[in-house]
């Protein structure tokens, strides 16, 4: 059983490689960004409601995705673990997890933090809104929401350090390498 957490900027590979460990693991991927995506595209009222966020760059309001990912963590597929990827991102968000989690005694394993450098990021953000023709994905928009990933999401990361169960990835590299790398710290904190 694996309760596992990615933290990372846009464009290090944190979506990529959580959706693998989880069909590795046999666990959900809990991700807000696709949940909101796609409720977006099936113009749900979530997606009415939280489609100026995404479409500014900025955070969803922190009551919404709370209540979202509370209602998530109580679907029975969650029993055996899950993946969170790009929830909590900022320390309200934090704290309301690890609330939620004391409560049902089912604590994080493990926290991934995805580190790269705000160069790489921009490139690898540029590169691909020009690959998927991504018109909305500016450089500038690219650029606020790297300046709130430092601003918000950075400081849980230390929350987490001084918890204990913080493992920095080196995302620099090759998808592959990211995933060994990955594995073995799995591995070793499930041993
Ligand atoms: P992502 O795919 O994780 O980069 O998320 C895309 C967008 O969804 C973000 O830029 C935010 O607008 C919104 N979003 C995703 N997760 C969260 C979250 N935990 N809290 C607030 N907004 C979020």
């Amino acid at each position: 059983m694996s309760n596992i957490l990615f933290v990372g900027p846009q464009g290090s590979g944190k979506g990529t490689q959580a959706k693998r460990v989880a069909a590795v693991e046999g666990i959900p991927h809990i991700s807000t960004g696709d949940i909101f995506r796609a409720a977006i595209a099936e113009q749900t009222p979530l997606g009415r409601e939280v489609q100026p966020f995404l479409d500014s760059g900025s955070l969803v309001p922190d009551e919404l995705t709370i209540g979202l990912i509370r209602e998530r963590l109580q679907q029975p597929d969650t029993v055996t673990g899950f993946v969170l990827d790009g929830f909590p991102r900022n320390m309200a968000q934090a704290g309301a997890l690890d609330e939620m989690l004391d409560a049902i005694d089912r604590p994080l394993d493990i926290v991934f933090e995805f580190a790269l450098s705000d160069e790489l990021a921009l490139e690898r953000c540029l590169g691909r809104a020009i690959e998927e023709g991504r018109t909305d994905d500016t450089p500038e928009m690219i650029a606020r929401r790297l300046g709130t990933y430092h601003e918000q999401t950075e400081p849980i990361v230390q929350h987490y350090r001084a918890a204990g169960r913080l493992v920095v990835i080196h995302a620099e590299r090759s998808i592959d390498e990211v995933n060994a790398e990955l594995s073995a710290a799995l591995a070793q904190a499930t041993a």
